[in-house]
């Protein structure tokens, strides 16, 4: 068996090394510096020289199968694949164990469109008939702003609950359906809009209801716990549930989106407008953006980075706060907190939850 000595060359640009062998001897590899050549060897051609001269390896072009390396769009995607595969099945973990856990998700025994097919089941609104006494149940125990009603306000709440869900189709994204979805997103609309006198948001036929996160795949991939798009409000149903479950943290994605839908109805659609809201949005614009500009700075972290991102999401974020921090809102920015205040003509921070009649 021959022995070689390998001398390896470095050319100028330490890109490639080219290899010299001398038979005989031992196995070995010696690395040589530029301009340095292998005992024996007065003169070698200039290495960069030699690579250019070199014919290019008999590499046989890749096979595509073989050897297709994906390009960064391919790699996104692929990752979102296998994210949203993750998500599917942790999901259907998660909502099979919350059904046997916890009494609080009923099934809606009402009939729904293409059970078997469908990916998601639909509900019509004004099919669902609750009553008085089922609506109050649910929200005496998942949503505490009802219970900071007084008796009169509490009617009147249930009033709108009523007109509100039987104005909207629910279609829901799982195997199962639950009635405290379509009471409870609804109610996050009568709260927010309680102080108006329209509130039914009727350019938004559509409330479409996921079991958490959800992709959205035009403009670029992501995940939602909740957006408004065309005549539709969507929600991720735990995040929804999240919101109200801790009503202090100035963190509720049903008054968020119900908030961008307002914005929507009042300004772009313009119909069914409430006009005190209309009227009085100016004077919330005004003192949000200094206060807009002031988050930004740092050392002002009442708002989320999330909410500094453009004016739109300020607002939706601003109604959060306004529920659920009413004190550190007013304490930081008592005249954005006052514009609030007219704008939606509620006041939690007195627990004032006003009442058009
Ligand atoms: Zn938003």
């Amino acid at each position: 068996m021959p022995f070689d000595t390998t001398y390896h060359i470095a050319p100028t640009d330490k890109t490639t090394i080219v290899t010299y062998k001398v038979s005989g001897g031992k196995d070995i590899d010696i690395y040589l510096d530029k301009d340095e050549l292998p005992p024996g060897i007065d003169s070698f051609p200039n290495v960069d020289e030699l690579l250019r001269t070199i014919p290019l390896p008999d590499i046989e072009q890749p096979k595509k199968e073989e050897h297709y390396i994906p390009g960064p769009g391919m790699v996104i995607a692929f990752i979102a694949i296998f994210i949203f595969v993750l998500f599917r099945i942790k999901r259907n973990f998660e909502t099979e164990e919350e059904g046997t856990r916890d009494n609080f998700v009923q099934s809606l025994s009402v009939k729904s469109s293409n059970k078997k097919q469908s990916a998601y089941i639909t509900y019509y609104g004004d099919e669902l008939n609750f009553s008085d006494k089922e609506l109050t149940n649910v929200l005496t125990k998942r949503f505490p702003y009802f219970n900071s009603l007084s008796q009169i306000q509490k009617a009147r709440f249930l009033e709108r609950l009523h007109h509100f869900i039987a104005s909207k189709i629910f279609k829901i994204h799982d195997k199962a359906a639950y009635k405290e979805m379509p009471i409870l997103i609804s109610a996050a609309a009568v709260q927010l809009t309680f102080g108006l006198k329209k509130y039914l948001l009727p350019n938004f036929d559509f409330i479409h209801v996921y079991p958490q996160e959800f992709m959205r795949v035009n403009e670029s991939i992501c995940f939602l716990e909740g957006n408004v798009s065309g005549h539709s409000v969507n929600l991720s149903w735990k995040h929804f549930l999240q919101g109200y479950a801790n009503p202090v943290n100035g963190q509720n994605v049903g008054l968020h989106e119900f908030a961008h839908a307002l914005y929507y109805q009042t300004f772009v659609v313009e119909e069914n407008v409430d006009h005190s809201f209309r009227d009085t949005f100016d004077d919330f614009s005004n003192h949000g953006n200094k206060v807009f500009n002031q988050e930004a700075q740092p050392g002002s972290d009442l708002y989320s980075d999330y909410a500094l991102k453009n004016f739109q999401e300020f607002w939706a974020e601003s109604t959060e706060i306004f529920f659920e921090k009413p004190a550190a809102m007013k304490a930081a920015y008592p005249q954005l907190y006052d514009a609030m205040q007219s704008l939606l003509n509620q006041d939690p921070f007195n627990r004032i939850a006003s009442v058009i009649t």
